[in-house]
């Protein structure tokens, strides 16, 4: 379901390094499901396929999946010198976990936005979460500092439907948004369905719109909602079907 390239594979299970990958693949015998793979770029399921390196069965890639409820003022880097990072709310029996070294967020949230965070080892499931091409929906509820007019909030909901051009900031260029949805709330607070993530996008729509965020919680990612009992800064861990059947079905 989830395809990564063999050259990450192998660096995955420590065989070979990504940048050595192709000499590796040249000089040795590896087969996927029985088959001779020479080339780099190869792409598999390392969840499923049978991968061998010179006659050696690998065993399959045992991934985690953590649905996380993230408090404001947390990062979602490794390490951070000013702010508390999600890693220190995960475990210590957990972080001994298999391939616990891959760990990472699969789409980001800024310091001062909470919610729904999913963490994985699977670097191919969260590029399945993050890419457009998936158009997997991501909803956010906004506060806005200010009230704004009737006229304007209709004026909004038109802009988010036809897409935005966000002027460029820091790192990120110049980017002209997909078609999104909004459900407001009153004149303050709405719900912003969006099927990207662009470098601070919600927040960098909501300023070209004219006003500024006051608040900001991802509340849901494709049809997965943050659970009713998972308080902020606590975690639940899931199987790829579970996790595959909440955000999907
Ligand atoms: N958009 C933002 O501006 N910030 C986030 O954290 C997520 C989406």
């Amino acid at each position: 379901m989830f395809f990564q390239k063999i050259d990450q594979i192998l660096e995955n299970y420590k065989i070979s390094s990504k940048r050595n990958a192709q000499v590796f693949l040249r000089n040795n015998q590896i087969l996927v499901n029985g088959n001779r793979i020479t080339e780099r770029s190869f792409k598999l399921d390392s969840n499923n396929d049978l991968i061998s390196v010179n006659n050696k069965i690998l065993p399959k890639t045992k991934n985690l999946y953590i649905v996380f409820n993230k408090p404001l003022e947390t990062v979602c880097s490794k390490v951070s010198d000013r702010h508390k990072t999600v890693f220190d709310y995960i475990e210590k029996n957990d972080l001994k976990r298999e391939n616990c070294s891959l760990l990472h967020c699969a789409g980001r949230l800024d310091s001062q936005t909470s919610g729904l965070l999913i963490l994985t080892t699977n670097g191919a499931f969260s590029h399945f979460l993050t890419s457009p091409e998936t158009h997997l929906p991501k909803t956010y509820e906004i506060t806005l500092e200010e009230e704004i007019s009737k006229s304007e909030l209709e004026n909004y909901s038109k802009k988010i439907k036809e897409g935005i051009l966000l002027p460029p900031e820091k790192k990120a260029p110049e980017y002209f948004t997909k078609p999104a949805e909004s459900e407001w709330i009153s004149l303050n607070q709405l719900k912003l369905k969006i099927t990207e993530g662009q470098f601070h996008q919600v927040r960098r729509m909501i300023n070209a719109l004219g006003s500024n965020v006051k608040t900001l919680k991802r509340i849901s990612i494709g049809n997965l909602t943050i659970p009713e009992d998972l308080e902020q800064g606590k975690y639940k861990i899931f199987s790829q079907e579970e996790i595959q059947k909440l955000l999907l079905d």
